[in-house]
């Protein structure tokens, strides 16, 4: 047996792995995978077209049985113009807290799990466990859908429930919302801005489908639907970035924008970005078309992940709640990669150590006090699924 690290070792292994999203995650990958391998568990990789990524994925236990996934992101987020106290790559400690990057988001989860796997290959698992992590999350949720498409291959059985730890402070979280992004291009016709009614102005027609969008977002805040619990109990359109024109007396002929809808659970995207390109096509393209027949919207989906719904309690969620003392399950404002698991028919929740409001910040931290109380949770988990 390998020398056992506890989660303050693993997570100084974790964190001093770069594993910005825009980098390469396969070093962390092959750590943990011999990681795994010291212990006799096989893992499978799966990665992105590039070849430059991967998920890993690796069972313990009887996996002709459902069993529990615990799943999280390697990648964290970027450190660019932030002002931290010491390297943030390199874990460091006082008495109550553990800082680094990625050590609340999430890595301290994955290294929670990980200090358990001597506990778990010890048991008797009457039902499997899985490990499930993934890349590309913090950039939307682009790494899972292939992890899921594995696991579905892979298992000949859905599994009962699966715990996602990002950050929740330990509590179980049972619902957030969905995202959908968008970037859409506005072709026009230039020419001088004295003679504007020969062009098509591109930055005009974007800011008629801005204000189509903005209304969109009041009207959602003035009639919902509403969902309580989430903050805010509705859906929100938000327009978060617009580039275009080159000079005040041009007739702008391009501008581009992003925007994006974050959803209820039960709600579409497809639906919701139906309404404005239906927009756009009725409203503006003819006129735009009349002018130039070059003239053109142009639509590109930049990330999209489900919401987690809501609806029945499962017995992860109860199990979690009971072993947690959440008398109320949360629902978070932020998205993770559990409306994906859900989407595939996996109960799931989110539920980890850490807190969301000191992530993606300078000097981001975890307290140790978190780390145990979520290791004595998985621990509670793996006995509801061992022999005992
Ligand atoms: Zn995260």
């Amino acid at each position: 047996m390998p020398p056992q690290m506890d989660s303050q070792d693993l997570l100084t292994r974790l964190v001093a792995f770069d594993t910005t999203s825009r980098n390469s995650n396969l070093e962390l990958i092959s750590f943990v995978r011999s990681y795994l391998e010291d212990y006799g568990i096989a893992s499978d990789l799966v990665s992105n077209d590039e070849g430059t990524k991967a998920n890993l994925f690796a069972s313990l236990g009887p996996i002709e049985k459902p069993g529990v996934v615990f799943s999280g992101h390697t990648d964290v987020v970027p450190v660019d113009g932030e002002t931290w106290s010491s390297d943030p790559f390199k874990l460091t400690a006082d008495d109550e807290r553990l800082f680094g990057r990625g050590t609340t988001d999430m890595k301290g989860y994955l290294a929670v799990v990980l200090s358990l796997v001597p506990n778990i290959v010890e048991r008797r698992l009457d039902k499997p466990v899985h490990f499930a992590f993934s890349y590309d999350e913090e950039v939307g949720c682009k790494g899972v859908p292939r992890l899921l498409d594995h696991m579905v291959d892979r298992l000949p059985v859905t599994p009962m429930g699966c715990i996602v730890g990002e950050p929740t402070g330990m509590l179980v979280a049972n619902g957030h919302k969905g995202k959908a992004g968008y970037r859409c291009t506005i072709t026009g016709k230039s020419g001088h801005s004295a003679l504007n009614h020969l062009g098509v102005n591109a930055v005009e027609i974007a800011a008629e489908i801005i204000a189509k969008l903005r209304q969109m977002n009041l009207d959602f805040r003035a009639r919902g639907p509403f969902v309580d619990g989430f903050e805010p109990s509705h859906c929100t359109v938000n327009t978060g970035r617009i580039n275009g024109g080159t000079a005040l007396n041009i007739v702008a002929s391009s501008c581009t924008f992003e925007f994006e809808f974050r959803l209820l659970p039960g709600q579409e995207a497809k639906q919701l970005f139906g309404t404005i390109q239906g927009f756009a096509e009725t409203t503006l393209i003819p006129a735009m078309k009349a002018i130039s027949d070059d003239a053109s919207i142009d639509w590109y989906e930049l990330m999209s992940y489900p919401a987690l719904g809501c609806d029945a309690t499962s017995s992860i969620e109860h199990l979690a709640c009971q072993l947690t003392g959440t008398v109320t399950p949360v629902k978070l404002s932020y998205g993770t990669e559990a409306g994906h698991f859900a989407s595939r028919g996996v109960p799931t929740i989110v539920c980890g150590p850490g807190h969301m409001k000191v992530a993606h910040k300078p000097d981001e931290y975890v307290e140790r006090e978190q780390l145990d109380i979520c290791s004595a949770f998985l621990r509670d988990i793996a006995d509801s699924i061992s022999v005992a």
